[in-house]
C-alpha cells in the first residue's frame, strides 16, 4: 500500500478485472435505461434507439463526431427513435390490455406539450402517433395557438385544460366548426357558462369535456390536492346542475368527456385505479341519464423511474407501462359491466413517460478540485516550522499505526491534533507570524493526515462513521467542475431534489476510482448535483473516473427529455444549450445519422431577453474607449481591436468554451 493511498480507491476489488456489467451494475442501467440505454462491450453508453431491435448507437462516438462538427458543449442529443418507439410503446400497451380485456372500444392517447414544446418533439410525436390517431393536450394560450395548426387528422383529440379566456374558447368553437375533436376541459362552472354563451352567439353545437372533481387524490411528490380542496375540476351537484341545463337545450351529446388528472409521477397504482373507478361511475350515472359521454380522460401521471429506491421516501415507480395500461382498461370495464352501460374510449395525457427517455445531456468536465497534499516521501527536518514539524510526526504517527489497526478513538485523537495545528497555522498567519510557504506546507500535510485518517477509519468499518468523519469525508471529495448549469439543465433536481441518473459516456471498462460530486458554473451555492444515482450504499457522490490530461471527460445525463430541458430558469444567464436530433440507421457508419443542430442561445439573445442591445451596449463601450484614446491611454487602433473582440462575443454561447484558445 502506498503511503498516501486514497481511500475511494479501495472501495473497488484490485483482484478481479472491471468489466462493462460492473459498470452497469453501479450506474444501475438497468434500472432506468428502459431496454434504451445500456452500456456496449466497449465500455461505452450506448442506446438501442427503438428499444425493438438491437440495433445500437454508441453515444460516445456520436460525441466526438459533434465535437469535430466544433458544436459548443453542453450538448443535448434528442434520440428521436427513442421519443418514436415510446409513442409506439405506450399505444400498444393500451392496445394489448383492450384486446386482452376485449374491452369494447378504443384508446385515443394525447400528448401533453407542456412536458416538451420543442417543435420538433411534437412533430415527431405525432408522426410516430398517427397509426393510433394520437392527439394533443394544450394547458394554454400558446400552447392551443401552437397545437392547433397540427391537427390534420379528424380523429384526434386537441384536449385544451387549464384555464380558458374567451378568445380561447371562441378559437375552440371555430376549430370544432371545421369538425375537429378540439374538447375544453371545463374547470369551473363559470367556464361552462361562458362557453355555452359564446356558442350560442355563434349558433353552434359546442363539444365539451369536464374535470371531474374527485374523491380520490393523488400520492408523491406530484399530488395536486384532490378532493373537496382542490382548485380544479366542477363538484358532483355542479356537474349535475351543467347535465341539466344540457338536457334543457336538448343537446345532452355536447358532454364528450370526463377528465381527471392526478398528478404528474402516481407512485402508487392501487390509487389510480380508485380514481378510475370512481369516474367511471360518474361516466355510468351521466350515461343512465340520457348523457351518452364519449370518452374517459384518466389525465397524466404515468411515472418514470429516474432514481429508483434512492430513499426510503421515494419508493421508485412500482408498476410497468403494461401494469398502467392494464389498470386503466380494466378498472373502466368492470365498473361498466356492474353497471351495465357501454364503454367508452380511453383517452391518456401522459407526457413524461413518452418524452423523458430521448434525450441525454452530455456535458464536459473542465476540471477536478482535490486537495493538495504532501509527498510521499517527506520529511520534515529541524529547519522546518515546528507546527510543520508536529503535522509531519501527526502524519507519521498514522502511517506507522497502519500496520497495527488503530482504533477509532486514536484515529480521532490524530484528527484532532492535526485540526488543532491547521488552526493555529492559519491563526498565526493571518497575525503576520507564519510565512506562506510553511503555511503551504501545512495545509498539505493537514489533507495528507485526513486522506489517510479516512482510509484507517473505512478499514475499521464502524457502524455508524462517527458525523465528524462523515462530514470530513464530503470535505475531502474530490469536486467536478462541470460545464452547464444546473438551474438551466436539471431545475427539478435544484427545486425538488429529483434525482437523474448521471454517467460517465466512456471508460465504463474501467473501474471509476473516485468520487466527486458534480459541480455547476454558475456562482450559486445549490449550483450542484447533491444526490446520484448508484449502486453504491453511499448516493451523495458519484462514482467516477480520475480525469487525464488533454483528455475531455463528458458525463451523459440520462432521461432529461420532460420539463427539464423546456423549463430552465436563466441563473447567471446561461442560455439553452446546443442540441443535436439523432436518427438510428443500419445503413451508416456507426449506425446512426445526425440530421439536425441547433445551436446553443447566443450571448446576444440571452442580453436581449433583459433588454441589454447589443447597439447600445456597443455605443457605451464606444465611449467608454474613446475616452481612453482621448487621455492618450491606448492607442487608436488598439482601441478599435478591442471593440471588435467585445462585439464579436455577442455570437458566442454561454457556456464555457473549451475549444477558444
Ligand atoms: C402536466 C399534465 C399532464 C402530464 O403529466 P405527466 O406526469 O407528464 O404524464 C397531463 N395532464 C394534465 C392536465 C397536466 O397538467
Amino acid at each position: 500500500m502506498s503511503a498516501n493511498p486514497d481511500p475511494q480507491v479501495l472501495l473497488g476489488d484490485d483482484d478481479v478485472a472491471w468489466t462493462p456489467a460492473d459498470a452497469t451494475e453501479l450506474y444501475r442501467v438497468d434500472a432506468w435505461g428502459a431496454a434504451y440505454y445500456h452500456v456496449n462491450e466497449r465500455g461505452h453508453a450506448a442506446v438501442m434507439p427503438t428499444g425493438e431491435d438491437d440495433l445500437s448507437v454508441d453515444i460516445a462516438v456520436v460525441v466526438e463526431d459533434l465535437r469535430a462538427r466544433g458544436v459548443p458543449f453542453p450538448v443535448l442529443i434528442r434520440f428521436q427513435d427513442v421519443l418514436q418507439a415510446r409513442v409506439r410503446r405506450i399505444n400498444r400497451a393500451f392496445s394489448t390490455a383492450i384486446e386482452e380485456a376485449e374491452y369494447d372500444n378504443v384508446y385515443r392517447g394525447v400528448y401533453p406539450i407542456k412536458v416538451n414544446q420543442l417543435h420538433e418533439v411534437v412533430e415527431e410525436v405525432l408522426e410516430a402517433g398517427q397509426p393510433f390517431s394520437m392527439g394533443l393536450e394544450c394547458g394554454s394560450k400558446p400552447e392551443l395557438i401552437a397545437a392547433l395548426p397540427h391537427m390534420e387528422d379528424d380523429q384526434a383529440l386537441l384536449i385544451c385544460n387549464g384555464v380558458k379566456d374567451a378568445t380561447m374558447l371562441r378559437l375552440i368553437l371555430a376549430a370544432q366548426g371545421l369538425g375537429k375533436p378540439v374538447l375544453p376541459v371545463l374547470e369551473k362552472y363559470t367556464e361552462f357558462v361562458e362557453f355555452m354563451r359564446l356558442a350560442e352567439e355563434l349558433g353552434a353545437v359546442p363539444r365539451l369535456g369536464v374535470r371531474v372533481r374527485l374523491t380520490t387524490s393523488g400520492s408523491g411528490r406530484w399530488r395536486e390536492s384532490g378532493g373537496d380542496r382542490s382548485k380544479f375540476g366542477l363538484s358532483i351537484p355542479e356537474i349535475v346542475k351543467l347535465v341539466e341545463v344540457l338536457h334543457s337545450r336538448g343537446h345532452p351529446e355536447s358532454l364528450e368527456l370526463l377528465h381527471f388528472h392526478l398528478g404528474s409521477q402516481i407512485s402508487d397504482i392501487q390509487i389510480l385505479k380508485q380514481a378510475v373507478k370512481e369516474i367511471t361511475q360518474v361516466y355510468a350515472q351521466l350515461h343512465r341519464r340520457g348523457v351518452p359521454v364519449k370518452f374517459l380522460d384518466v389525465g397524466g401521471g404515468l411515472g418514470v423511474n429516474y432514481d429508483v429506491g434512492y430513499s426510503s421516501d421515494d419508493p421508485g415507480i412500482g408498476y410497468s407501462l403494461q401494469e398502467y395500461a392494464n389498470a386503466v382498461v380494466y378498472s373502466v370495464q368492470e365498473v361498466c359491466e356492474q353497471q351495465e352501460v357501454p364503454t367508452p374510449a380511453l383517452v391518456s395525457e401522459s407526457g413524461r413517460a413518452l418524452v423523458a427517455h430521448h434525450s441525454v445531456l452530455v456535458v464536459e468536465v473542465l476540471g477536478a478540485y482535490t486537495k493538495d497534499r504532501i509527498e510521499d516521501d517527506f520529511a520534515a527536518s529541524e529547519e522546518d516550522h515546528a507546527i510543520v514539524q508536529r503535522l509531519s510526526e501527526t502524519l507519521e504517527w498514522v502511517r506507522q499505526r497502519g500496520g497495527e489497526a488503530p482504533t477509532l478513538a486514536q484515529l480521532s485523537e490524530a484528527y484532532h491534533d492535526a485540526w488543532e495545528a491547521r488552526n493555529e497555522a492559519d491563526t498565526l498567519f493571518s497575525l503576520g507570524y507564519l510565512d506562506i510557504e510553511p503555511k503551504a506546507l501545512a495545509e498539505r500535510l493537514y489533507w495528507s493526515i485526513c486522506y489517510l485518517v479516512l482510509d484507517r477509519v473505512a478499514a475499521l468499518d464502524p457502524d455508524p462513521v462517527p458525523p465528524e468523519f462523515v462530514e470530513l469525508e464530503e470535505q475531502l471529495v474530490d469536486q467536478y467542475l462541470c460545464d452547464f448549469s444546473v438551474f438551466q439543465s436539471i431545475l427539478d433536481h435544484w427545486a425538488i431534489g429529483q434525482g437523474f441518473p448521471i454517467m460517465p459516456i466512456a471508460r465504463l471498462d474501467e473501474e471509476p476510482t473516485r468520487r466527486a460530486l458534480l459541480v455547476d458554473l454558475t456562482c450559486d451555492s445549490d449550483g450542484k448535483v447533491s444526490h446520484y444515482v448508484s449502486a453504491r450504499d453511499d448516493k451523495r457522490f458519484l462514482p467516477v473516473h480520475a480525469l487525464r490530461d488533454g483528455e475531455a471527460y463528458d458525463l451523459g445525463f440520462f432521461l432529461m427529455g420532460a420539463y427539464q430541458d423546456i423549463m430552465g430558469d436563466a441563473h447567471n444567464l446561461f442560455g439553452r444549450v446546443a442540441e443535436a436530433h439523432v436518427y438510428a440507421d443500419a445503413e451508416e457508419p456507426g449506425n446512426y445519422y445526425i440530421e439536425k443542430i441547433i445551436p446553443a442561445t447566443s450571448i446576444r439573445d440571452m442580453l436581449a431577453s433583459v433588454q441589454y442591445f447589443p447597439n447600445d451596449l456597443q455605443r457605451r463601450m464606444n465611449t467608454l474607449i474613446r475616452h481612453k484614446v482621448a487621455e492618450g491611454m491606448i492607442r487608436p487602433k488598439a482601441g478599435t481591436e478591442l471593440l471588435e473582440q467585445y462585439m464579436s462575443c455577442f455570437h458566442d454561447s454561454t457556456y464555457y468554451d473549451t475549444r477558444a484558445k
